[in-house]
């Protein structure tokens, strides 16, 4: 059964509805939509901000860390106040002052593969906004078991990549970033990383998931696009699915 919009919701969002193609439409598809963000840090902060902002009724929120002083150049949900509080607590706060016509769910918890299948229940899509291999196998997992779309999106220093998984149908990521061992992968605390670059990849992910969410068609199922802000190029890959996989073989 669908909500409808109020009339204090129209007002708040009256210039997206305004946009040609999106209209009440849309906007009630968004209100009567679960979506859940794992991790809120760089690239987490400007997605559930958007995604909260442009309405989406029930977000779930999930972080295990608290605010550190250098996550503040990027992480733009946090401020000086903030450092050493939990993330989630901090992000929920301020995510229902900005709209408080949207639930928030936070979570404290580090994903791991026997929490995954719960933490991600329920959901009409998952945002990946990890910054480490592992969870995210676990979140893949667990979003292919469960039918759920996953907008998988990575960035270190001035480069960044996203697809868009649709389960069943488009390569999962095992199919193409499988077996990698997070102690053997550059991080962002040696290599450093441009919070233009995250801010991009960011907003990319977020459209890809209001496309889903509003029955529209996403950009990026099968094709992984890779980003470099030193010379702005912007390159589609088709990724496969592979037959064998062990996750959606
Ligand atoms: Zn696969």
């Amino acid at each position: 059964m669908s909500i409808p919009l109020t009339s204090e919701e129209k007002a708040y969002y009256a210039r997206q509805i305004t946009m040609k193609g999106f209209g009440e439409k849309s906007q009630t598809y968004l209100k009567n939509s679960k979506a859940c963000i794992t991790g809120l840090g760089g690239l987490g902060s400007p997605i559930a901000t958007q995604l909260a902002a442009m309405g989406v009724g029930y977000l779930r929120i999930i972080d295990h860390d608290t605010v550190d002083l250098t996550n503040l150049h990027r992480q733009h949900l946090y401020s000086i106040d903030s450092v050493g509080e939990p993330k989630t607590a901090v992000a929920a706060e301020r995510l229902r002052k900005l709209n408080p016509y949207i639930e928030i769910e936070a979570i404290n918890t580090e994903i791991a593969p026997d929490n995954a299948a719960n933490l991600v229940k329920d959901m009409d899509i998952v945002v990946d906004a990890l910054d480490a291999m592992a969870p995210r196998y676990a979140i893949n997992k667990a979003c292919v078991d469960l039918d759920t779309p996953f907008i998988h999106g990575g960035v270190i220093r001035q480069i960044g990549t996203i697809t868009t998984i649709i389960p069943h149908k488009t390569p999962c990521l095992e199919c193409f970033k499988g077996g990698i061992d997070d102690s053997k992968l550059p991080s962002n605390a040696s290599q450093g990383v441009h919070p233009s670059i995250i801010n991009i990849i960011a907003s990319i992910q977020t459209s890809e998931a209001i496309k889903i969410l509003t029955r529209k068609t996403p950009s990026l199922p099968g094709r992984l696009l890779f980003f470099d802000l030193e010379d702005l190029t912007m390159e589609f890959i088709d990724i496969a699915k592979q037959d064998k996989c062990k996750i959606c073989g």
